[in-house]
């Protein structure tokens, strides 16, 4: 028996494939509870359950889904911390991070509660003599949306509130690192109404994945994860006919120019680098250096991170975590061993520490490395831990272009006083999201998230009126009544008089 099951046509569910993984405490190594791992006859079921929903809820009104939505606000501000408890346990991120996340995920969630305004279609009166035309946005059946750990709760909320507010049903295939916030939030969107069949979670691992990738009857696929897997999601069901967009890794830069105020950029540095312990797609991963402010920088930064306070989530003075997995904190410290050996100078160690009582916990402290340079592993790579490569640029156009040129396209921030540079900079940077002396530039819910590049396969992004785009499809009707004008037969391309 799994602690953490499916959630099928509105109730848990065992599964049939007998598989499942461990969940892991990261503060202390503990495995703290087995998740179920589904085979594709459970996700057959859980298609099965979200075609069987689909009718009744796309026929819906949207005023009423959108209500159902407000109860689930609702329920969500009572339920807050309790979910946000339950993610620094699995994930392993500081509690009031957790909270934080939480509310990111709100935000999307109050945005799809205005969901009759952004399904108002188009109307033309008159579109020819006696013809009258409109364009609607209708749903595309079930959809579904594959998410990372490292954030369990707050990713899933990019995606489905979205697709059931416009009347899609919608399974949910979490990470199976820190599934239970995905089962959590199924059971609170039955509470608030949602009937049977609309929302739906399958635990598991490739398996799963490939199963609904494979599925005929799935019509959309939404993923978020690493480079890697984002491409093999858009080109696998592509393939098969299906809509996807797929989000995937990053390495995001924060230009730091000669005229910034180098406290606001240290501080800003300081929480995109290390917060979450570096495991979040929009983490600022490198610190460019523009026209030698490099010293001065690294003069306040480096104190900064020696001082990091690290702890377990639980620890309300801790400003950091530890690493979601003993195999991901493996690969975040190979990639500083790399480094040393790449001639990038090890400036703040991170590797070794200990915690007193939580020694079997994964922990890292917090890495700096200078001179770095473009052609090494550990700038071309996602590291996606507590590790900050400093680089040195002459100029504000070689910063650019360095940002430019990486493969990865999913944010980007300047730090300045000058409004004329960071005009340019956001203007020309080949980047999708870009932070003005703002570190970490998540589009708010009324906007849409999405990089460019290797960040995001797909043309478009998520939520906002992206999301409601990517979750209907476009039904034009030209209507002509009985009454109207008789123009007899006509045998040429018909054109409007
Ligand atoms: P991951 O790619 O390992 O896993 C993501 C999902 O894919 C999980 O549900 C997992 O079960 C599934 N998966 C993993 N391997 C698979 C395989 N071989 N075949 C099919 N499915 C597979 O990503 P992760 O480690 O959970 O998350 C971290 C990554 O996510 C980082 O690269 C980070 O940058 C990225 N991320 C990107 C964004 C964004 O908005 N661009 C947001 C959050 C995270």
């Amino acid at each position: 028996m799994s602690d953490i099951s499916h959630f099928i046509n509105g109730k848990r569910v065992q599964g049939s494939s007998g598989r499942g993984g461990d969940v892991f405490n990261p503060a202390t190594g503990e495995k703290v509870r087995r998740v179920a791992f589904a085979s594709a006859a459970d996700v057959d079921s859980a298609v099965k359950a979200a075609a069987a929903a689909f009718p009744g809820w796309a026929a819906t009104p949207p005023l009423t889904r959108a209500r159902i939505l407000f109860k689930f606000l609702e329920i969500l501000a009572r339920e807050h911390d309790a979910l946000a408890r339950v993610i620094s346990e699995e994930h392993g991120k500081v509690f009031s991070d957790a909270q934080g996340e939480i509310t990111r995920g709100v935000e999307v969630v109050e945005f799809a509660c205005g969901i009759p305004h952004l399904l108002k279609g188009e109307f033309t009166e008159q579109v020819g003599r006696g013809i009258d035309s409109w364009s609607v946005r209708q749903p595309l059946g079930v959809c579904a949306g594959i998410t990372p750990f490292n954030f369990p709760a707050m990713v899933p909320m990019w995606m489905f509130p979205m697709a059931i507010a416009t009347g899609n049903t919608f399974i949910l295939k979490p990470s199976e690192r820190d599934p239970s916030a995905g089962l959590r939030i199924a059971e609170l969107l039955a509470e608030a109404g949602l009937p049977p069949g609309v929302f739906n979670v399958v635990n598991g691992d490739k398996e799963a994945v490939d199963a609904i990738l494979q599925h005929p009857g799935i019509a959309a696929v939404s993923f978020v994860g690493s480079t890697a897997i984002a491409e093999y999601i858009y080109t696998t069901a592509a393939a098969v006919g299906k809509r996807v967009q797929a989000l995937g890794g990053a390495k995001n830069h924060m230009v730091v120019m000669p005229d910034a105020d180098l406290d606001q950029a240290t501080d800003a540095l300081m929480g995109a680098a290390y917060g979450a312990a570096g495991e979040r797609c929009m983490a600022v991963s490198v610190a460019v250096a523009v026209g030698g402010v490099g010293d001065r920088l690294m003069d306040k930064l480096v104190p900064r991170v020696r001082a990091l306070k690290i702890g377990p989530g639980t620890d309300p003075e801790a400003e950091m975590g530890p690493l979601v997995t003993k195999q991901h904190y493996d690969k975040v410290r190979s990639y500083i061993d790399l480094g040393v050996k790449e001639g990038a100078k090890l400036v703040v160690d991170g590797r070794g520490l200990k915690l007193q009582g939580y020694e079997n916990g994964f922990f890292m402290g917090g890495s700096v490395f200078d001179d770095v340079k473009p052609d090494m592993r550990i700038y071309k790579e996602e590291i996606f831990g507590p590790v900050l490569s400093v680089m040195r640029a002459d100029t504000f156009d070689e910063a650019t272009k360095l940002a430019s040129e990486h493969e990865y396209g999913n944010g980007v921030a300047i730090f300045t006083r000058d409004g004329d540079a960071a005009r340019e900079f956001a203007s020309r940077v080949q980047i999708g999201m870009v932070g003005v002396n703002v570190p970490i530039p998540v589009p708010m819910a009324f906007h849409s998230f999405g990089g460019w590049k290797r960040s995001l396969f797909g043309d478009m992004a998520v939520y906002g009126t992206e999301g409601v785009r990517f979750y209907t499809r476009l039904k034009t009707v030209t209507a002509r009544w009985p009454t109207g004008i008789r123009a007899g037969a006509e045998y040429v391309m018909p054109t409007m008089r």
